[in-house]
This record gives C-alpha cells, structure tokens and sequence, in this order.
C-alpha cells in the first residue's frame, strides 16, 4: 500500500479528530445515563435497607413488649392472691406485712405498665416512619418502572450510536501510518484531542507560539511536527485554507 500523501494524512488526521470528539460526547451521555439509573437503583437500596433495620427494630420491641405483657399478668395474678391474703390476716402486724407487699408489687406492677407505654409509642412512631419510606420506596420503584424502557431505548441507542463511530474511526484511522495513529492517540489520552495547526505560528490546540524557527520549516514543506508546548501532532494550514475551512464548519 503506497503511503498516503501529507494532505491525506491531514484529512485523516482530522477527521479522526471529530469522530473522536463525537465519540467522547456519546460516551459521556451514556455513563450519564447509567449513573442516572444507578443512582436510582443505589437510593433504592438505601430505602430497603432503612425498611429493613426499622422492622426488625419493631419485631423486637414487640417481642419485649410481649414478655412485658406476660409479666404484668403473673403480677396481676401475684396482687389478687396478695389482696386475698390480706383479707385473711389476723393480726395488725401480719396485715402491715401484707400491705408493704402490695404496695411494691404495684409499685413493680405500675413501673412495667410505664414501660409498655413507652414501648408502644416507639413502636407507633417506627411504623410511621417505615410506611414513609415504603411510600418514597413505591415512588422510586414505579419511576423506575416507566423510565426504565425508555431508558433501556436510549443506552441501546447511544451503543449504536457508538459502533457506528467505532467503525468509522476504524476504516479512518487505516489510512494513516501505524506510528502516527498511535501518537495521536497517545497525546490524545492526555489532553483529549490529539492534533492542532498552525496559521501563524500559534498552536490551536495550546494556543501558544511555537519557536520562530519550527514553524518555518513546518511552513515551507508538508509535513507534520510536535507542538513543543501540548505535544499534539501539529502541522501548517494555509490561511486561506483556515478561512474556508472555519467558514464551512461555522455553516454547518
Ligand atoms: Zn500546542
């Protein structure tokens, strides 16, 4: 295969250049989208595990609150026998000892009922907030639900989208020398594009001058060079030829 001409090459050269540029915006519509979608899907997680950790919280409160209600019966039962004991007693003395007896277990009995009181307030409050996250939850899910085909539509779209690029940029990217084609991709990793020109002896891509004596030679023969500043891949571009070219891109 003959190498292609400086000029070809430049054309290939810049053509990549805007398939890549399409390339990088597509690629970042389609991490967008996926970051959208996971981002959804994370807080969705998030929601579940809050549901979660809150219901089990209320399963064991009301696992105690269960033991606590068993044992305020026993001492039900324990006050009644107490009560009929008194009943029975002879002397004053038996009777006092009685009612020191009472008056504790209603003391314990009261203490326990306090605590079942509050058990079953924290209990309210954590179901009121876990069906305010099952309700956020339900939301998330039903706008997932109707945003997913669409969105599925659109990743399937972008993909496309991409191999179409892919596949240009291939059949681009042969015409040009092997060594070229990696240096270009090479300065390209770094700073997102990979060539420049030169008018008048200001780097496009940088934009700053490069030495006086560079940019002759580059002026007087084609070839390409390496801007000293970016290294992107450089060449001269005639000012009539930059004139024409900018207006056909501003018309586009
Ligand atoms: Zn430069």
């Amino acid at each position: 295969m003959p190498q292609p001409s400086i000029q070809e090459q430049i054309v290939a050269l810049e053509g990549l250049a805007v398939i890549d540029a399409e390339l990088d915006e597509l690629n970042a519509k389609l991490e967008g989208q996926r970051d959208a979608l996971a981002g959804k899907k994370q807080r969705l997680a998030e929601l579940e595990e809050r549901i979660q950790a809150s219901q089990s919280s209320v399963d064991e409160m009301e696992r105690l609150k269960g033991e606590l209600i068993h044992e305020l019966r026993q001492m039900s039962l324990q006050l009644d026998k107490s009560r009929e004991k008194k009943a029975r007693c002879r002397t004053e003395r038996e009777a006092n000892a009685v009612q020191r007896e009472l008056e504790e277990l209603r003391k314990l009995f009261r203490d326990r009922e306090l605590e079942v009181e509050k058990l079953s307030a924290l209990v309210e409050q954590a179901r009121t907030e876990i069906d305010a996250t099952a309700a956020q939850r339900a939301e998330l899910l039903s706008e997932l639900g109707s945003s997913e085909g669409a969105l599925t539509q659109r990743l399937t779209e972008l993909a496309a989208e991409i191999g179409e690029r892919d596949r240009a940029r291939a059949a681009v990217a042969q015409k040009l020398p092997t060594q070229l084609a990696r240096r270009y991709d090479l300065v390209r990793k770094r700073r997102g594009s990979g060539v420049a020109h030169t008018t008048d002896g200001t780097c496009s891509g940088c934009h700053m001058a490069m030495p006086r004596q560079q940019f002759q030679v580059l002026m007087r023969q084609p070839k390409f060079d390496t801007c000293p500043h970016c290294s992107r891949i450089i060449y001269f571009k005639p000012p009539e030829a930059s004139l024409s070219a900018d207006g056909a891109t501003d018309g586009a």
